[in-house]
């Protein structure tokens, strides 16, 4: 199910000709987003003869415009390996196109989403997100190198870590879980934990980006092996109705999901206070995201107080699996406190 390669470490880029060739391609085109085009120029060099192209066309939840017009591009220059250099929107991208054409992906993450991990792909058309899960978009090659991260802003950092964090978190407590995926999911909290802690003193300290990276693969695996449940569906929900910001969603909703969560699943919180060291899970949680200087209220990231009702109601109608039943009033009130900041327990 997972990549079956991964490299992992500083300066491993420089491996990236030799696992394009071991791929048996001699064709590559580079992906990016407009953001990233220097970086993807960088590596189409890296790559010398290898490289057939740079396509710094990618965008955030993988418009199905842009891939097809990708497709025409690749087609054209008979590209046959696809490079991605950059976060979930760049390797969502790779996914897409090899979805259409099954070209091997060599993924270089660049954030801490953990897509590059996944069979998922979901796809933007007329407004309307959907996701699907197969292994063909599986990556063939991921090259986990530190120092792509460097750049990566400290505000985004926290937040892509967070977003990282969520995978893992409800890892813990999913229904198809199992003793591996619990053991994948509690070495990567505790890495991202210190990680961020470590990060927020300075961005630029080697030890915390290296934590972060290690905990982003693991929680990339978490989310590509087991389904999640109330916290990601809720965060899917309000970025399609309020097109809020991806990861810092993520850092908002994630101690109130927990919380909601925490009476029903008793034997995930305690290998969530193992994994933060701490005896009230829920609380350390919320500490961290407030002492590492995350957004902690929607009303910061762009959620209109107005639209709670709707949010919820949505995210009601839509039944799937949680450890805790949910309904539209539950829903409501955690959106409520999450809109205004409010420490969970405290309301
Ligand atoms: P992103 O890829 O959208 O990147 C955000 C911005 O940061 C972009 O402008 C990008 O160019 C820039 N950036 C990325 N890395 C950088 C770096 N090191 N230095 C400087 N700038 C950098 O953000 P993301 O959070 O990684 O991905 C979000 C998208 O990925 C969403 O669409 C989400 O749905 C998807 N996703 C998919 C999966 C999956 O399994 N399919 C998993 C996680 C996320």
């Amino acid at each position: 199910m997972n990549p079956a390669r991964v490299l992992f470490g500083p300066g491993t880029r420089t491996r990236l000709a030799e696992e394009v060739s071991s791929l048996g391609a001699k064709r590559a085109v580079v992906l990016s987003t407009p953001e990233q085009a220097q970086l993807a120029r960088d590596i189409g060099a890296d790559l010398g003869s290898l490289s057939v192209g740079i396509l710094a066309e990618a965008r955030m939840h993988t418009p199905v415009a842009v891939t097809e017009k990708a497709l025409r591009e690749i087609t054209s220059i008979k590209a046959d390996c696809l490079v991605a250099v950059g976060g979930g929107s760049t390797i969502g991208l790779a996914k897409a196109l090899a979805l259409r054409t099954d070209l091997p992906i060599v993924a270089m993450p660049t954030t801490y989403a953990g897509s590059e991990m996944t069979p998922i792909i979901g796809e933007t058309k007329d407004g309307r997100k959907v996701t699907q899960s197969t292994p063909r978009v599986l990556p063939e090659t991921v090259i986990y190198d530190i120092d792509f991260t460097y750049t990566l802003p400290k505000d985004l950092s926290i937040v892509s870590g967070l977003n990282a964090m969520a995978h893992s978190i409800e890892a813990l407590y999913a229904k198809d879980g199992n003793p591996v995926v619990t053991a994948i999911a509690k070495e990567s909290i505790a890495s991202l934990a210190g990680g961020l802690r470590k990060l927020a003193q300075d961005d630029t300290d080697r030890d915390a980006r290296e934590k972060l990276l290690y905990g982003a693969w693991l929680a990339g695996m978490c989310l590509g092996l087991v389904g999640m449940a109330l916290h990601h569906k809720l965060c899917h929900t309000l970025g399609g109705m309020f097109d809020l910001p991806h990861a810092p969603t993520h850092a908002v909703i994630l101690p109130h999901a927990v919380s909601f969560n925490s009476a029903a699943a008793g034997q995930a919180m305690q290998h969530l206070s193992d994994a933060l060291q701490a005896t009230d899970p829920v609380q350390a949680l919320f500490n961290l995201v407030h002492d590492i200087g995350a957004p902690t209220r929607l009303a910061d990231i762009g959620m209109p107080g107005d639209g709670i009702e709707a949010a919820a109601r949505q995210a009601a109608a839509n039944p799937y699996w949680n450890p805790r039943p949910i309904t539209e009033d539950d829903l409501h009130q955690l959106l409520q406190d999450a809109h205004e900041g409010v420490r969970p327990g405290e309301a």
